[in-house]
């Protein structure tokens, strides 16, 4: 199956999934992960409609961006640590694996010095797996309510990576908390805070999350096949 094909598969579960959840399946951003991918196999992606691009690393990315053919949106999905800010704040147009205020702090000093004001989402570590990174569900609102601080970050959503579990019904529940953390959060409001995405969901569980309120899916291995 060629990268276009795949996508059209992709696509038509996400319109089934945002239509049996009672939205609109252009609510819905589809990013393609090109972690561990080629340039040119992106810009295929690109080619066949992608507007936005994932990586969860600022080495990979700063070797690949460069090479792009093409212009997408890059979001940053990978850990990241403070004293790579600099890089990832002049690679990526979205941040999304925010986890801590130190962290923010310092994606706010360097977008300050590049004349930016960078999107950036908080992660949220749903399932509380050592292994995975992202603040506890109880930090956020400290979070957010410290984030006001930082004039050159937009706070605009939450990031999660589900647990990786043997069946969806298990999954749901985590993307059924992600979203009421979401609508509390949005209850919050500043300026430079908003909630607006809610990114959950990759290839074997995008269509449980959007069931349960994505707005933002992560897609790499259902769009490019497996990883080596
Ligand atoms: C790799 C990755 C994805 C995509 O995973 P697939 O299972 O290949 O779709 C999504 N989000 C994050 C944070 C990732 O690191």
């Amino acid at each position: 199956m060629s990268i276009a094909e795949n996508l059209d598969i992709i696509r038509k579960r996400i319109a089934e999934a945002s239509r049996s959840s009672g939205r609109k399946p252009e609510d819905i951003s589809l990013i393609a992960v090109t972690k561990t991918r080629t340039a040119a196999e992106a810009d295929e992606a690109v080619s066949a409609g992608i507007n936005n691009i994932g990586e969860n690393r600022v080495q990979e990315a700063k070797l690949k961006f460069p090479i792009l053919a093409s212009s997408p949106v890059k979001h940053m999905i990978g850990h990241l640590q403070s004293n790579k800010a600099k890089e990832a704040v002049k690679l990526f147009d979205m941040i999304q694996s925010v986890d801590s205020l130190r962290l923010l702090a310092e994606i706010d000093r360097e977008a300050r010095k590049n004349n930016k004001v960078l999107n950036v989402l908080a992660e949220v570590n749903i399932g509380g797996e050592a292994t995975k990174s992202g603040m506890k569900p109880e930090e956020l609102s400290g979070f957010l309510s410290e984030s006001v601080k930082y004039l050159n970050v937009r706070v605009s959503g939450l990031m999660t990576i589900a647990p990786f579990l043997e069946s969806q019904e298990k999954v749901r529940p985590y993307f059924k908390k992600m979203k009421e953390l979401f609508e509390e959060a949005a209850r919050f409001s500043a300026p430079n805070v908003k909630m607006e995405h809610l990114s959950m969901g990759m290839s074997g569980d995008f269509v449980t999350a959007i069931e349960e309120g994505a707005t933002m899916v992560r897609i790499g291995t259902a769009i490019f096949g497996e990883r080596k």
